[in-house]
């Protein structure tokens, strides 16, 4: 499956790939955001509202989700954003949120990072049609493409589980900090997340770069196919 210059190519490391050494230098993560504030309706507890979601199945799931107001991304989103791709994925693939196009459109990673993370995906021997499913912690567009913040990722958080829960992938694959900090439950930094992966229940989680942060630093996409291959070789030892 891994022919070296044929991904290269795809993911476009060429002719910037290298192996990872002692010397490579991780992104400088800020601190986690610490506060949780419940942002759900009134009328119902995140606790009740996360039992019912658990409940869903993925058109009821989805259907929920174009109607949710239970964080402040209601006021300024255009669409909802649930997740695309196979429901019973080999990888699950999860971002941050939503960005400009995405909220457009109603499907996450469109543009050029999604278009990166595509060929990513195809050097991984692997494609959204076929056996990725792909979403994000939160399905509303932050404003301005700034970070979710805490009552955000907490509020949209059943949905997610939710969607790990109907879809049982072999690996979860995190973009980036707010995905790998949600999915492991810590706070952090994504170059430590990277170098042990982790599980969740049993299934495994590899966190790597978000593909926007590798559009503005290339050089670390030779760190992104170190994660890929780790992710290939979890996913094909993994339960079936
Ligand atoms: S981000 Fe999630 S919790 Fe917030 S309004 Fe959108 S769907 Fe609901």
């Amino acid at each position: 499956m891994f022919d070296r210059d044929v991904v290269l190519r795809e993911i476009g490391l060429t002719p910037v790939w290298r192996t990872r050494t002692a010397t490579s230098i991780d992104v400088d993560i800020p601190p986690p955001l610490q506060t949780e504030t419940d942002h759900s309706a009134p009328t119902e507890s995140h606790e009740a509202r996360a039992a019912r979601i658990a409940t869903l199945q993925w058109d009821e799931l989805n259907a929920d989700i174009a109607q949710c107001e239970a964080c402040k991304l209601c006021q300024t989103r255009i669409k909802t954003v649930p997740g695309v791709g196979n429901r019973s994925p080999d990888w699950m693939v999860i971002g941050e949120g939503p960005g400009e196009n995405e909220d457009r459109q109603g499907v996450p990673f469109v543009g050029r990072a999604g278009q990166l993370l595509d060929n990513m995906l195809a050097a991984a021997g692997k494609s959204r049609k076929e056996s990725v499913f792909i979403t994000n912690v939160v399905k509303c567009r932050p404003p301005g493409n700034r970070d979710p913040e805490s009552d955000e990722i907490f509020a949209c958080a059943p949905y997610l589980e939710r969607q790990v829960a109907l879809a049982q992938p072999k690996l979860l694959l995190a973009l980036g900090k707010f995905a790998g900090q949600k999915l492991l439950a810590t706070d952090a930094t994504v170059g430590a997340m990277r170098a042990t992966p982790g599980k969740r229940g049993d299934i495994p989680v590899v966190v790597t770069y978000h593909p926007s942060y590798l559009l503005r630093a290339p050089l670390e996409k030779a760190k992104a196919w170190d994660d890929l291959l780790t992710a290939h070789r979890l996913s094909e030892t993994a339960r079936d």
